[in-house]
């Protein structure tokens, strides 16, 4: 579904992600670890358009899409997480899902004048689909939270379910479980895993906590000092002597 060819991102001199070439394989779970500044977060920013690549190229389902703004690619299906939660602190939980989708009539000052009717219509059937977003990740009874006042795992829920606000592909999480309890983590990785298998959600996930990506990822890809040391399944990547290497830090 993703494929990265020879990407790199330099920020003045410095090489963030220095050459890599990767496959994301439709309806994985692909795990994404690697050391402090190994560059994932950068990586990550390059294919979901935050940042624009020095060179290299990143393909969706065999189109270029290099250097395309989030907003195009949010149309694509295309969506990322990021590590720090950026949800409306003053806007409830499920006011902030119904923000997410963009392109409806009520944009505009013509639509919000002439078509009441058409933008009445389309609240309805966001309030509907806040709701079933609700239901399916367990926190129905949060709907009326002010988000700013969740904690850290329960916004990080949140994160996810915008997610679903739309017909995502692909979805790019970022650190989901840092900071987050065992017990919330659970829920995030079992959300994962339904809108995987329920849902068709392909997903690269960046993630520390190894019982976590054990669990959920297959591949899992190794990155370091901006390059890609090793791709494989859970159990053997941590097997691998480059791997351990970078994560004695020798
Ligand atoms: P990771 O997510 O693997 O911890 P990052 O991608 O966040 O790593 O960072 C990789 C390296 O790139 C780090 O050394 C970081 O300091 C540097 N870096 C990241 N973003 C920027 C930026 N906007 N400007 C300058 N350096 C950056
Ligand atoms: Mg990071």
């Amino acid at each position: 579904m993703i494929r990265v060819e020879n990407l790199k991102k330099q920020f003045g001199g410095f090489h963030a992600v220095d050459g890599v070439t990767l496959n994301i394989a439709k309806g994985s779970i692909t795990g994404l670890i690697g050391p402090n500044g190994a560059g994932k977060s950068t990586l990550f920013n390059v294919i979901a358009g935050v940042h624009k690549p020095t060179s290299g190229q990143v393909f969706l389902d065999g189109e270029d899409i290099t250097g395309l703004s989030p907003d195009s690619l949010f149309h694509k299906g295309l969506l990322r997480t990021f590590q720090i939660a950026h949800e409306f602190p003053s806007l409830t939980v499920r006011e902030n899902l119904m923000m997410v989708p963009a392109g409806q009539s009520g944009e505009t000052l013509w639509s919000a004048l002439f078509q009441r009717k058409k933008i009445r219509e389309e609240e309805a059937q966001l309030l509907k689909k806040a709701d079933e977003v609700l239901d399916f990740l367990t926190i129905s009874h949060l709907k009326d939270e002010k988000a700013g006042n969740l904690s850290g795992g329960q916004k990080k829920l949140l994160e996810l379910g915008r997610t679903m606000m739309v017909d995502a592909k692909i979805v790019f999480l970022d650190e989901v479980g840092a900071g987050v309890n065992r017990t919330l983590l659970n829920t995030i990785g079992d959300a994962i895993v339904r809108l995987n298998k329920e849902r068709g959600y392909t997903f690269c996930v960046i993630e520390h906590d190894m019982d976590f990506i054990g669990r959920l990822c297959d591949p899992v890809i190794v990155m370091a000092e901006g390059k890609m040391l090793a791709t494989g399944a859970p159990d053997t990547i941590m097997q691998n002597e480059a791997v351990i290497e970078a994560y004695l830090g020798t």
